[in-house]
């Protein structure tokens, strides 16, 4: 051939370098490289190409197998042919999927109301997007989209984390209020006593410790004498202030912290007495009636002498609590009945 023809020529290059690969050789590696980067088509998969393309590069540089170009070229359009076919229907397929997960997305975000107007116009823009043909522009879109998702995600979690830190707040004070409420609703709020109501559940909590700690328990019930008369004589108004001034002093008298006194109701009031025996609680109360005799209530440019009776009961063994405070009752019935300003004992 002379030299002249496209396979033959050589350079001067080529000469001093290895031997150039001849030009079938070259053709059967491009066959090759052609099956090896083929994807799967619905007619042919890429595997099936593969193999064909080995045997076309067998067979072109096979000596009599002029034929072999010509099948070879026509096999190659088939296939390009076929791809060209197939890549926009699957391109197609791929958007129109992105279009409903952008649909989907934007529901969402449009129901989470504190979602900026910013998320919503990139998601418009990434569906304009993929309406073009243009996938580098939406390559861009995609990702843009995906930062400001992302750092609205996080907004939100911050908006989300501050709400909670509100609520705990609210939640505090509201449990702050609940226990003022149950503190106001169990105290007396003339003498700033445990109420009535109060007490008569106190009571029971109370006693049901008894045999546990093995100590004795005594209740005194106490009650103004003739209050009545104070009320007709100085007015109600100093009736009142009385009350308070025997609430006081009985905290005085029952000073311990597991002491317990409670307004029982008008002027009327009830101790219960932790590890103390009826015969202690006798002499605590004994101190009281003595501190009530001694010191007569200043009010009201009036000097008022109050005394008081008491009626003592001890828990006993088994006993139910509101058993023990009736004997003690009854106990306050006969201090009224032998005299008043004494205490009487149930034994
Ligand atoms: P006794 O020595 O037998 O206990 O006689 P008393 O007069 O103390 O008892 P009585 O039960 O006859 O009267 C109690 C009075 O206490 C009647 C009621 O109007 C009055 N009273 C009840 N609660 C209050 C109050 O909160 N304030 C005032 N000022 N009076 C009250
Ligand atoms: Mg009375
Ligand atoms: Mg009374």
């Amino acid at each position: 051939m002379g030299g002249v023809g496209l396979f033959s020529r050589k350079s001067r290059a080529a000469e001093v370098r290895a031997p150039l690969t001849s030009p079938l050789d070259a053709i059967a590696d491009l066959a090759r490289a052609f099956g090896r980067h083929a994807f799967d088509l619905p007619q042919e998969t890429a595997e099936r190409l593969e193999g064909r393309m080995e045997d076309w590069a067998k067979r072109v540089v096979q000596p009599g197998e002029e034929a072999a170009l010509t099948e070879l070229k026509l096999a190659i359009t088939r296939r390009r042919q076929a791809e060209k076919q197939y890549v926009p229907r699957a391109l197609a397929e791929v958007k129109s999927a992105l279009m409903d997960a952008l649909a989907s997305l934007s529901q969402t975000v449009c129901e989470e109301s504190e979602t900026s107007e910013r998320v919503l116009g990139r998601l418009s823009e990434l569906a304009a997007a993929v309406e073009t043909d243009d996938l580098s522009t939406l390559k861009l879109r995609v990702k843009a989209t995906v930062e400001d998702l992302t750092s609205e995600l996080e907004r939100s979690r911050r908006r989300a984390e501050h709400r909670l830190v509100e609520m705990g707040e609210h939640v505090e004070i509201l449990q702050a209020d609940l226990s003022a409420e149950r503190k106001k609703s169990a105290t007396d709020s003339l003498t700033g006593l445990h109420n009535r109501g109060a007490f008569d559940q106190d009571l029971e909590r109370i006693a049901r410790l008894v045999p546990i700690t093995r100590q004795p328990l005594s209740i005194v019930m106490v009650d103004i004498d003739h209050f009545k008369k104070v009320n007709d004589t100085y007015g109600h108004p100093v009736g009142d202030v009385v009350i308070q001034r025997c609430a006081d002093a009985l905290v005085r008298a029952y000073p311990r912290k597991s002491d317990y006194v409670a307004r029982y109701g008008g002027e009327e009031f009830v101790v219960v007495l932790r590890g103390a025996t009826a015969e202690e609680a006798q002499r605590m109360t004994e101190r009281f009636l003595e501190s009530m005799r001694a010191a007569p209530i200043d009010c009201r440019d009036a000097v008022v002498p109050v005394t008081c009776s008491a009626g003592i009961a001890q828990l006993a063994p088994g006993e139910a609590p509101t058993e023990a405070l009736g004997r003690a009752d009854k106990m306050l019935y006969r201090a009224k009945k032998s005299g008043r300003d004494r205490v009487e004992v149930d034994r």
